[in-house]
């Protein structure tokens, strides 16, 4: 079996803290290893953005150059394709390794490990310094919303040298990079904060606790008349419901009410002011799977549960490529991700369970929910080939549940800036705006990310982001337009950002 180059902690250690799964070291024989079995392929599929990587990053040059222990110009070659390696090299799911021409016969390369290890070499070695523009354009950009789309929109607009402002309505920056991936996938003050303050010392500029469309500081109005350009990067928050009897009760809740409070509280009090909703002690289901399904499981596990079971719809998926799923498309298999593996080691088996259908909450006489009821169901295909679930006869039972986590995706972006802006949505209500193009109904006005594509992934947020500000950078440059600020670019924003700033924690450095 071969080594992967970076492993996990052990679960037994890591379910007591909220500090990073992955390994510190990454020791540097397996990572030579693995950048030597890079078969440097005549026509590489890991690096294209409709087999592997969205983000194109040239993966064989990156290997050959680690093998060589050329990490400094592995970087370089990283950094052309890729603006934030360090989010990544943790998160993606690495559908470049599903399309590695040696994942045919064998384990693909370990391509994100390798990542990661060049961009984290280059924090530990001092080499990712602000490297600001030499020379400001005038024009003005406004971002809404910092998640992977919107940092790395405004950072490719700061690098071709536009004056940007990121305006974001958490209390931090980095979307759900911050207040969604848990700390234990992604530090957020070693990882995400550090990036934001490289930014901000390069020249960009960022407002916290400003809810565009909706704060009368931060009209759209103004928002478009203070600037050449709007990139909307507002990502897909509105969750998918589940309207069955007994949903009003105490202890139901959508799984970002969950994992924000927490995030936000670990940052703030080290969960010490009791601003989160506690799994402690407490039964947990989890209803839906993915990246949502599973940082709910590990966060509940970390808080002390005393039980938890994760229910899907839809069927287990097969352990091994089915026919219809050939390579060097991502492979739809059975994955056991950290907070499986976690729930595994402390409770003793995976905690998924799968074919399962809710029927009702159900309460207790204060009205709070003290379990499901669930129905066993069956896939398969109707007459005209679709897939569709009966339910098992018989199978109803009632679970025990102390606390439900609705994890069961988005359904795209909150109305109110579109509406405001009067935007034209898609046939599934994200902003409809070309891919390519990444242009609105609306003239100058952009949209990025998982609320043009509806949920997706930070390598798809981050390739948005960077593609839409080309685009940008295409319509500021295309046309003459009246420049408000000083040929520095930075007069009268700075008076701006101060205005706007006051009770924020996040600090605003100036260049
Ligand atoms: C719990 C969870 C775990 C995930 N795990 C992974 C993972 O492991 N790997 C992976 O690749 N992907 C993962 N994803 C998906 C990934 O996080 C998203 O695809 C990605 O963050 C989308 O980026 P974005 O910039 O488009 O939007 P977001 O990251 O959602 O950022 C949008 C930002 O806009 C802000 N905003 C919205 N409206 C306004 C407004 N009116 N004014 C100001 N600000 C506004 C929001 O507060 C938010 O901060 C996960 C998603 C979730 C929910
Ligand atoms: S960003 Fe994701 S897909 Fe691209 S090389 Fe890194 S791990 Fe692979």
């Amino acid at each position: 079996m071969i080594v992967r180059a970076v492993s996990y902690r052990d679960p037994n250690v890591r379910m007591n803290d909220w500090k990073e799964v992955m390994e510190e070291s990454k020791p540097a024989q397996l990572l030579k290893t693995q950048s030597a079995r890079c078969m440097d392929c005549g026509t590489p599929f890991c690096h294209q953005e409709n087999s592997g990587c969205p983000l194109g990053n040239k993966i064989p040059e990156f290997n050959e150059l680690v093998y060589q222990n050329r990490w400094r110009e592995a970087l370089d070659r990283l950094l052309e394709t890729n603006n934030f390696p360090e989010f990544t090299g943790r998160v993606c799911p690495a559908p470049c390794e599903g399309s590695c021409v040696l994942g045919i016969i064998e384990n693909p390369v370990s391509i994100k490990s390798i990542e990661c290890s060049i961009i984290d070499k280059a924090f530990e070695e001092g080499w990712m310094v602000p490297r600001p523009p030499l020379r400001r354009s005038g024009k003005r950009v406004a971002v809404v919303g910092s998640g992977p789309a919107g940092l790395a929109a405004a950072d490719q607009l700061n690098r071709m040298g536009h004056f940007v402002t990121v305006f974001e309505r958490a209390d931090r920056i980095g979307g759900l990079m911050m207040y969604g991936v848990p700390n234990m996938k992604a530090d957020k003050v070693d990882i995400v904060q550090r990036r934001v303050n490289l930014m901000a010392k390069e020249g960009v500029n960022f407002v916290v606790n400003a809810n565009v469309g909706k704060d009368s500081s931060y009209s759209l109005e103004r928002l478009r008349e203070e600037n050449d350009a709007l990139v909307l990067a507002v990502g897909a928050t509105k969750p998918r419901d589940l309207p069955v009897p007994g949903r009003e009760l105490s202890g139901v809740h959508f799984a970002m009410e969950f994992l924000h409070a927490n995030t936000k509280s670990l940052l703030d009090s080290n969960l010490q002011d009791g601003n989160y909703i506690s799994a402690q002690g407490k039964k947990v289901v989890v209803i839906g799977g993915g990246d949502t399904g599973t940082d709910c499981i590990g966060t509940s596990i970390r808080h002390g549960c005393s039980s938890v079971i994760n229910l899907e719809l839809l069927p287990e998926p097969p352990k091994t490529r089915a026919p219809g799923n050939p390579w060097p498309q991502w492979p739809r298999i059975f994955r056991v991700d950290y907070g499986h593996q976690e729930a595994a080691a402390k409770f003793g088996k995976d905690p998924r369970s799968y074919e399962v259908l809710t029927k009702r909450f159900v309460g207790d006489e204060n009205g709070s929910v003290k379990g499901l009821e669930v129905v066993r169901v069956h896939w398969e295909k109707d007459a005209s080939g679709k897939f569709q679930f009966k339910e098992v006869e018989g199978s109803e039972e009632i679970i025990e549940a102390d606390i439900v986590l609705l994890a069961m995706g988005f359904l795209g972006p909150e109305s109110t800036v579109a509406d405001k802006l009067g935007l034209e949505r898609d046939n599934r209500s994200n902003l409809k705006a070309e891919y390519g193009r990444f242009a609105t109904s609306v003239d100058g006005v952009f949209a990025a990310g998982d609320c043009r594509r509806g949920q997706s992934l930070v390598v798809w947020a981050i390739s948005e982001g960077r593609q839409a500000a080309s685009q940008v950078d295409k319509y500021l440059t295309s046309e003459e337009k009246d420049v408000t600020v000083s040929p520095s670019g930075q007069d009268g924003q700075d008076d701006f950002i101060k205005r706007e700033q006051d009770s924020s924690k996040f600090t605003v450095i100036k260049t």
